[in-house]
């Protein structure tokens, strides 16, 4: 079969399942043909031969399952980074580039400060600041052995200076203080309705927090009092529907500067707050 006749029987095939039939199935060829995207454009005539064939038809069959295109590919696009993704974490989403925008307008540009990235899955939030802020000391945490590794993978992939630490939330930070705090934590409700969609495939421990989805926001947002510097940002990524919810927990434990900013979908995306 030809490249063009093979993508157009995919993108047909895809229509179903996903929103992006057409991008699937480019990512998913150039993949088995270890080949850019524009690859596929400049040679639609070129023959694929069995090996390619039978391993594309492969992987459209699992995506036809719902499986996650990052995670047929082991990788993801996060800020300016291609990094490595497995079951066992996260896949990056676009929202999430928000929390790293917000971060870097708080941190100036030479600052050395400490900044820790609690519950960091693939180090992607980890890595985005460390890139770009190189004389900061950046820590990050995670608890599932897994995704830790990934994250470490990940970093010396890309020849960037974090410190990883083994644990839950603040356990493996006693007697560090920090300048700032990043987290998008788990904060999908658990009887939330969009559980059994695409999501299913992706880790439910970084999904999921408690009947309303803010068990650890909550206790990110007073814990961390305890681990910044006065002052000191604490920054997190929640629900579209947990902008209140959030700020109070903000209030409630004397955070200053309280603010909800809104992700490119126009939803409430991230709460953040000062310590004073
Ligand atoms: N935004 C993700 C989703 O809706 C949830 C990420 C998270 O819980 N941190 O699938």
């Amino acid at each position: 079969m030809q490249i063009g006749a093979a993508l157009n029987r995919a993108r047909a095939r895809l229509q179903s399942t996903s929103d992006s039939p057409a991008l699937d199935a480019e990512l998913l060829l150039a993949w088995v043909l270890k080949s850019r995207r524009s690859y596929l454009h400049t040679w639609p005539e070129r023959e694929l031969d069995g090996t390619q064939q039978a391993a594309f038809e492969a992987l459209v069959e699992q995506r036809m399952q719902g499986m996650p295109v990052a995670y047929l590919l082991g990788e993801a696009e996060f800020w300016s980074l291609t990094l490595k993704v497995t079951e066992h974490t996260l896949i990056p989403r676009p929202e999430t580039e928000l929390l790293v925008e917000q971060a870097l307008a708080l941190i100036p540009e030479h600052a050395q400060w400490d900044i820790a990235d609690l519950g960091t899955g693939s180090g992607a939030i980890a890595l985005a600041l460390a890139s770009e802020r190189p004389a900061c000391r950046v820590h990050a945490v995670e608890t599932d052995l897994n995704a830790l590794a990934v994250a470490r993978e990940n970093a010396a992939r890309l020849g960037l200076d974090v410190e990883f630490h083994h644990g839950s939330w603040f356990e493996p930070l006693a007697g560090r203080q920090f300048q700032l705090i990043v987290s998008n934590p788990p904060y999908v409700a658990s009887a939330d309705p969009h559980l059994s969609g695409e999501v299913r495939h992706e880790p439910e421990g970084a999904l999921v927090s408690g009947e309303q989805g803010l068990d650890d926001l909550s206790h990110l947002v007073s814990e961390a009092t305890g681990f910044l510097t006065a002052p000191g940002w604490l920054l997190v990524e929640h629900g579209y529907d947990q902008g209140e919810a959030v700020s109070n927990l903000f209030k409630s434990n004397s955070y200053v500067d309280i603010r909800t900013e809104i992700d490119l979908g126009g939803q409430d995306r991230i709460g953040l707050g000062r310590r004073p």
